[in-house]
């Protein structure tokens, strides 16, 4: 009996113990594992990016698809952009889940977040966080294109000027990712045709429809995320035809050096005609059109 009873009190405290041991694990593991990102134990270091990964050989693949990309954008794109003066800080997380909790966010759809952050001692901190799945090859050249002119963002800030547009940061970062995406075009132009099927738009409306593009500032306030991502790519693709990369980049330094998006688009095409604006949205959307009618003839 007493083995017996003393055996009844030896399980009960074992299953006790046991079952405390359990519950401080799940306790610890939600506190401390769970709710924290991996830890990255990998860093490589090129001339402007710092890659923190989980192995050598992804961080190094990684840094070599940024300082390639970045290399491209400032030959091909925004050549005449502001040196990036202190390293990016790039993470590639194992996982989506480690992804949005780096980012602290998980309503975030893409697989690439940028943040450009401004040290109170004035040094500008650059950080990308993207998961290990996306496409690096199209991710990095986004987020980087984003970090690029958000410098010339902070140059307005500091003039007490509003953001450059939104659709113009977008616009420019899609057409960064190097391949042409036929999906945005076909998108915008059809809207564009949807609007002409409905009564063509009178030159008041058409500013108005611009404007109301190249006013919106806040991804929260997208009413329709798709067609404003077709229509900002679509006017990047249309402003880098018409006035190729020198002409992009002479807008994009005009922005920086504080003047508002009418101005610097009057000043980069060379129309000093009060209908400039007219005349800008009238040949985008022709190009817009003429994009959908090659694309729909090739299918
Ligand atoms: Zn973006």
């Amino acid at each position: 009996m007493r083995h017996a009873k003393f055996g009844q009190i030896g399980s009960f405290l074992t299953g006790g113990i046991v079952i405390s041991t359990f519950l401080i694990g799940l306790f610890c593991y939600f506190t401390f594992v769970h709710t924290c990102p991996t830890l990255l134990p990998v860093v490589v270091e090129t001339e402007h990016f710092r890659v923190h990964a989980t192995n050598v050989k992804q961080a190094a693949c990684m840094a070599a698809i940024a300082e390639h990309a970045l290399a491209r954008i400032k030959a091909e794109i925004l050549i005449d952009s502001p040196e990036i003066d202190s390293k990016v800080d790039v993470f590639i997380w194992p996982s989506q889940k480690d992804f949005h909790q780096a980012i602290a966010s998980s309503d975030i759809s893409n697989a690439g977040v940028s943040q450009l952050i401004l040290a109170e001692n004035g040094r500008l901190m650059r950080r990308i966080d993207m998961a290990a799945s996306a496409p690096a090859e199209f991710v990095l050249p986004h987020e980087i294109t984003h970090l690029i002119i958000g410098q010339l963002d902070i140059r307005r800030r500091n003039n007490g000027q509003p953001a450059i547009p939104l659709a113009l940061h977008e616009g420019i970062a899609i057409l960064a990712e190097g391949k042409c995406n036929d999906e945005l075009l076909m998108k915008a132009g059809m809207a564009l045709d949807c609007i002409a099927e409905n009564g063509c738009e009178s030159a008041s409306e058409s500013i108005a429809r611009f404007d109301r593009l190249l006013n919106t500032n806040d991804y929260g306030t997208l009413s329709d995320s798709c067609n404003f991502y077709a229509e900002s790519y679509s006017l990047a693709e249309y402003l880098m035809t018409e006035l190729k990369p020198e002409g992009l980049s002479r807008l994009m330094t005009s922005l920086g050096d504080g003047l508002s998006i009418d101005a610097a688009l009057q000043k980069t095409i060379c129309d000093e005609s009060d209908a400039f604006k007219h005349n800008l949205i009238k040949k985008w959307h022709a190009h817009a059109r003429n994009n959908t009618s090659a694309l729909i003839a090739m299918r």
